[in-house]
């Protein structure tokens, strides 16, 4: 059981900005996630596409801002727990909160910051029998290591960013790959499009379009064939050893519903001032919460990471008046920055 005085549910933009806010007011924070990276929507969703609205950053890619995040909290010291998801949250008597994740992670905290943007990113499954079956032996979901990959035959199944950037990153390391896509047009950007088609006329790997996979066929988790359907006409199969699959992924609100918070739609119901939720002591920032006049912005998500860290502080120390103090000049801030005066 990990104790701490927050946990924040979420690692995108605004639960790193938390960790950053609750530090500099001596707060210790534990991050969970349900993805195995930080940066949230701007890790997952557009890694690579520039941002211009971040105050006083010009321009920064959705990695470039997640590292820059990660590189402030640094001196926080934050506990990451990534690849998990909330599923429990519960008030305890003494007015703690006992939180525990899928891998079992528990924890004891003094309140509990929801930041968990368009909810829990899950990739889209392939829907085919017993698919479980083969999942994380031979279907997959993420690339976590590429190696694996070589002199192998592989069916990459679908027509985003996802699928183009990993048929051509390996296209050299692997025996074959059969690119499978439901329509004829793609949705990934041109030139990768162009860069795939290229690879195909050069006669390195096949593509069906207008098609998808109906079934998988193997044996202990071991596929050793898709059957592929296309719209018009006879089923083909292929032979494989690795099937890869790109439909996208899904945000669920997932556990947070069951939670007993005022829900409005999608998103949690909050005040203006604490960002408190109609539960004392749970905040919600970021894209997850509601209010009158909200704009789904990652600035106005750090607003309100400040003013939540705020009114942590004053619940956890109820009698001591909080004061606003600059990072510029408070030698207190400066000793939990880390930063020699
Ligand atoms: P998110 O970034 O959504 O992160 C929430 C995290 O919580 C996720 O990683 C999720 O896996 C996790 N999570 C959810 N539920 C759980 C759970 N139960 N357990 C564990 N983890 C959980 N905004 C701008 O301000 N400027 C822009 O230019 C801009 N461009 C954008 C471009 C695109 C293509 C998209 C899709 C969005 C863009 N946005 C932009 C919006 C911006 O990305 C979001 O406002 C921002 O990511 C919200 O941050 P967040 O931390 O609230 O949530």
């Amino acid at each position: 059981m990990i104790h701490t005085d927050v946990v924040i549910v979420g690692a995108g933009p605004c639960g790193l900005f938390q960790v950053f806010e609750l530090g500099l007011l001596g707060l210790k924070a534990e991050v969970v996630d349900s993805i195995r990276q930080p940066g949230g929507q701007c890790a997952e969703l557009y890694p690579d596409k520039p941002i211009y609205d971040i105050p006083a950053i010009p321009v920064c890619t959705g990695e470039e801002l997640t590292a820059a995040l990660l590189k402030q909290i640094e001196p926080f010291d934050a506990g990451m727990h990534l690849g998990q998801e909330v599923q429990v949250l519960r008030r305890e008597d003494d007015e703690t909160f006992f939180v525990e994740t899928s891998k079992g992670t528990q924890f004891k905290t003094r309140a509990v910051v929801i930041a968990a943007g368009v909810g829990s990113f899950q990739p889209r499954p392939i829907r085919v029998p017993n698919a479980e079956d083969f999942e994380g032996k031979s279907l997959h979901y993420r690339v976590r290591e590429p190696e694996q990959f070589r002199g192998k035959k592989l069916a990459i199944l679908g027509g985003g960013d996802s699928a183009l950037d990993w048929v051509l990153e390996l296209a050299d390391k692997a025996e074959r790959i059969t690119l499978v896509h439901r329509r004829d047009e793609y949705r990934g950007m041109p030139d990768s499009v162009a860069k795939m088609k290229q690879l195909v006329a050069d006669g390195v790997m096949d593509e069906i379009t207008s098609a998808k996979a109906t079934a998988i066929n193997g044996e202990n988790g071991q596929a050793t064939s898709v059957v592929i359907q296309p719209k018009e006409g006879d089923a083909v199969e292929v032979e494989v050893d690795h099937v890869l699959v790109f439909f996208g992924l899904a945000p669920k609100l997932g556990p947070i519903a069951d939670w007993g918070l005022d829900i409005n739609r999608k998103t949690i119901n909050v005040d203006t001032e604490k960002f408190e939720t109609s539960e004392p002591g749970i905040y919600a920032v970021g894209d997850i919460n509601y209010y009158p006049g909200k704009k789904k912005l990652i600035l106005c998500g750090f607003h309100e990471a400040a003013l939540a860290a705020f009114a942590i502080k004053q619940r956890i120390e109820p009698d001591r008046k909080v004061h606003v103090q600059y990072t510029t000049t408070s030698p207190i801030m400066h000793e939990r920055l880390g930063i020699e005066d």
